[in-house]
């Protein structure tokens, strides 16, 4: 590859989100970035709803409590982090020393981008004496106005380590926060905002579902609306659903949440049956778009040039890493998160 085509990708990297360049075709891409790994001492951190292939490359596979647990005591120079910016930003916040790669920067969230911090920062003023819990899905400016982030893992944990008296701010997911006022009877300041993927679930197509499948059992993410979640037969973070099919004794899970997660169950338990939940539009199955913009072409690339980098103000670092310290804490204390056989050297 010549100098010229690098100078131009990274020329064009800022328009384009990623290294634009040509990759042999004839390359044995799993071959060649297993081989990156070692050379670079790198770990590959994958989220559930990344593509098949991308989570049989990754060293780790998880939710975004687990992912944040591993990103905070890995050994590695670089951490390769196929998954959405937010997450590479949480990534960096707790290892700031080690350089975070994303395979394509304008992999964003629509619920992180639904809480701007400068609007949000009004929001909080008219409320000055509430606690914020921010879902971790949200930007690294944002965690700097956080007291305690979460995951839907362990987030009745942190609202219930909030003293009874103090008002709590939740932002930026308003099912997560509708469901954590129900689950926990606390009364919570909502932010309006809501994730793409998990609020176009189709009431009535899975209703139907339900009638055509009477053995099956609903289960899905606390991101979905209100009127669907009544319905599930169990709630729960990625790592929870992936659990309860292992261990439940249903054979046919209907599945409220991104597709990329079925991956996973079906290779857990290959004779039970996973039907994705149907969205509100001509598709079979609800895929996050931003999850995947990564591919196996975009990830060997990163992990070649080590670029694109997630650089963030040291000032970020320091002021939102608190609330992120905050949330693994409570989540220690309650064992909540990765398994004692999935824990980090
Ligand atoms: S599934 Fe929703 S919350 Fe998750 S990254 Fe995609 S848009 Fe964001």
């Amino acid at each position: 590859m010549s100098g010229a085509a690098l100078d131009l990708a990274q020329k064009n990297m800022e328009s384009k989100g990623w290294l634009d360049m040509h990759v042999d075709p004839t390359l044995d891409l799993e071959v060649e970035i297993e081989k990156l790994k070692k050379e670079k001492n790198a770990i590959i951190l994958a989220h559930y709803y990344q593509e098949s292939e991308i989570q049989d490359i990754a060293d780790y596979i998880g939710d975004s409590l687990g992912l944040s647990q591993k990103a905070a005591n890995t050994d590695a120079d670089i951490i390769v982090f196929a998954g959405v910016h937010f997450m590479a930003e949480t990534a960096k916040m707790l290892s700031p020393s080690k350089k975070v790669l994303l395979p394509d920067l304008k992999a964003g969230c629509s619920l992180a981008d639904s809480c701007p911090p400068h609007l949000f920062r009004a929001f909080k003023a008219q409320h000055p004496d509430a606690v914020v819990v921010s879902y971790i899905n949200c930007t690294a400016e944002l965690k700097t106005l956080t007291d305690i982030c979460c995951t839907s893992t362990n987030s009745v944990a942190v609202i219930e380590s909030i003293p009874e008296d103090k008002q709590i701010i939740f932002a930026p997911d308003r099912n997560l926060g509708a469901y954590l006022k129900k689950k926990t009877g606390r009364d919570l300041i909502l932010w309006n905002g809501t994730c793409m993927v998990h609020e176009v679930f189709s009431n009535e197509k899975i209703t139907k579902l339900m009638l055509r499948h009477p053995e099956a059992k609903l289960i899905a993410h606390p991101e979905c609306e209100a009127a669907l979640l009544d319905k599930a037969h169990y709630i729960g973070s990625t790592s929870g659903l992936l659990a309860f099919t292992k261990e439940d004794d249903c054979e046919t899970f209907i599945v409220a949440t991104e597709v990329g997660i079925i991956h996973q169950m079906e290779k857990a338990s290959p004779h039970k049956t996973f039907i994705p939940a149907p969205p509100n539009n001509m598709c079979a199955c609800n895929e996050c778009p931003h999850m995947k913009r990564n591919t196996m072409e975009k990830l060997y690339l990163c992990m070649k040039y080590e670029q694109p980098e997630i650089i963030l103000d040291q000032w970020i670092i320091d002021e939102g890493v608190k609330s992120i310290d905050r949330m693994l804490e409570i989540s220690a204390a309650a064992g909540l998160g990765l398994k004692p056989e999935e824990e980090p050297d």
